[in-house]
């Protein structure tokens, strides 16, 4: 630090470090003296010159005189001299146009396309969607969209955008229109798988660190024509564009079903699948099997899961190319299952809390009735009170639904609390209805409250945190565990007919239901293996 400051003493047009890269501009008898202090005092700090490191360049591109500082006379060690148009520092071209688009070329399409295909090849889907993602999508080209105007480079971001909607397209196994990928290019957060495009989002970046550059150097900046005045950060200009790229998105959606899917898809934690890390570390949780992870994207993203509408192959209902009647089919066990499951889990939670649960409690209203509301009842929740939470599984797509702007609140509210809200009236408990099977928003003063007390329970209670989602479709008849002939109802995911689990041998849809009470909200045996976590097919 003190040579930076001696040197800029000098006063110096320019002079930046970081770390022990440093960049100088002045005049010839300036820099030699600088070259001089550094050879001179670096050392006892701890910095050796490396001339043959070091780069010259002049600053009037007509100039082609060698470097006027000599380093000893072998000609290996002098300082290199680097053409005006082909100035770059700390990794960032600054050169001529051709250079800048050479350059990034070669740093950010070199060897990508061979890795993307590598990834194309993983027999994992979700493994390959994540790594796509969070390794090779955008955030490869975060360091040239903060440090590069995109205008410099607009080419290589257009074929870098194409090469990652290729790279997904393959992955999932399905070519996607340019409005299915723009809603697969927004954040999961808002229902989109995270791809988002350079070309969209590179000014944002740029502008966002332009305004930081300047607040870090304490200098300012001519800003340039197009720049926005304000400073937003690269983080909140990005998420401001996918909100508004949602809202088109909903506002082209060719019928209520579409504008429902979206908007469903965007709910708090709908993305919870996509951005989980697929890990086994902690159990199988977070891990999906290619087909059902490509389905449920597919599902998210509003492309058809089945090549035409069939039956129901169990209650005679159509199902349309989307599955839409799959998740919700009232005779198909799996409503069902998943309902025990996400039970299961609430009850798992509690119990983990210390909150003493008791599942299907009986006699909760009163000891004639023998309506069983609380799914899972805490005795004590708050203010003396216990708490009884009902779950249900409902779909915001289905024809009375889609219109809905709350379809699970409206649902809590319709079904749930005006059953049983008047009966709770003077008993021990308050009642909540948890509709976890598709999406729900806890809003204080409305209808279902439960879970969204619980971040207000003083530690070491629980903290249970489920929350909305159009999360993975359920499009297994067979998941309540007696077989049906799944070939021929052309289900998108068959399981061989000898499947064998690994755990017990047994064959096929074996009916134990093991899982249910291990591992209750694996996405296995809710999403595709009928009762065992370890069933393979
Ligand atoms: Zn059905």
């Amino acid at each position: 630090m003190s040579l930076v400051n001696e040197i800029q003493a000098m006063n110096p047009v320019y002079n930046k470090w970081y770390m022990d890269d440093g960049g100088i501009v002045g005049d010839i008898e300036l820099l030699q003296k600088v070259w001089d202090l550094i050879k001179s005092r670096g050392p006892e700090l701890g910095l050796h010159l490396n001339a043959s490191k070091c780069e010259w360049s002049w600053l009037n591109p007509e100039c082609k005189l060698p470097c006027p500082i000599r380093n000893g006379n072998v000609d290996a060690d002098q300082i290199k001299l680097v053409p005006h148009a082909e100035i770059q520092m700390l990794g960032v071209p600054l050169g001529s146009d051709h250079f800048v688009s050479d350059f990034v070329s070669k740093k950010l399409l070199g060897r990508l396309s061979a890795t993307v295909d590598k990834l194309v090849d993983f027999e994992d889907s979700q493994a390959a969607t994540y790594l796509l993602r969070v390794s090779y999508s955008i955030v490869r080209a975060v360091h040239f969209m903060r440090t590069v105007p995109l205008s410099q480079w607009v080419e290589q971001a257009k074929t870098f955008d194409s090469m990652v909607r290729k790279a997904i397209e393959d992955i999932l196994g399905c070519p996607m229109s340019d409005l299915t990928f723009a809603q697969a290019s927004l954040t999961p957060k808002l229902g989109g798988l995270g791809l988002r495009k350079t070309v969209e989002h590179a000014d944002l970046a740029f502008f966002a660190s332009w305004h930081e550059s300047q607040l870090t150097a304490h200098e300012t900046w001519t800003p340039r024509a197009d720049q926005p005045k304000s400073y937003l950060p690269q983080k909140q200009a990005s998420f401001n564009f996918d909100t508004s790229m949602h809202a088109y998105l909903v506002d082209q959606a060719p019928n209520d079903r579409e504008a429902q899917r979206l908007r469903r898809s965007a709910q708090p934690h709908a993305c919870g699948y996509i951005t989980a890390t697929p890990s086994s570390e902690d159990g199988y949780d977070t891990v999906m099997k290619p087909r059902i992870f490509r389905v449920a994207v597919l599902y998210r993203l509003g492309l058809a899961v089945i090549p035409e509408p069939i039956p129901c192959p169990l209650c005679e209902q159509p199902i349309n190319v989307f599955g839409d009647h799959a998740t919700c089919c009232a005779k198909s066990g799996d409503l069902i299952v998943r309902h025990n499951a996400i039970r299961n889990l609430v009850d798992n939670i509690a119990a983990h809390g210390m909150l003493a649960p008791v599942m299907e409690k009986k006699g909760i209203l009163g000891p004639t009735s023998g309506r069983r509301p609380g799914d899972v009842s805490i005795p004590l929740w708050s203010q003396g009170k216990g708490l009884a939470i009902d779950v249900a599984v409902t779909s915001p797509l289905t024809l009375s639904s889609v219109r809905l702007p709350e379809p699970c609140e409206e649902y809590a509210v319709s079904q749930k609390h005006k059953k049983y809200d008047l009966s709770f009236e003077g008993t021990e408990y308050r009642h909540g209805v948890r509709d976890l099977g598709r999406d729900q928003r806890g809003r204080p003063g409305r209808a279902p409250l439960p879970l969204s007390l619980c971040s207000k329970a003083p530690r070491p209670r629980a903290q249970l945190v489920l929350r909305p989602r159009l999360g993975p479709p359920v499009l297994h008849p067979a998941a309540h565990g007696f077989p049906v002939d799944l070939d021929s109802h052309r289900w998108p995911r068959v399981p061989r007919a000898h499947a064998r689990c690994s755990s017990c041998q047994r064959l096929g849809t074996h009916p134990h239901h093991c899982c249910l009470s291990h591992h209750p909200i694996h996405p296995h045996h809710l999403h595709d293996s009928p009762h065992c976590h370890d069933y393979r097919t």
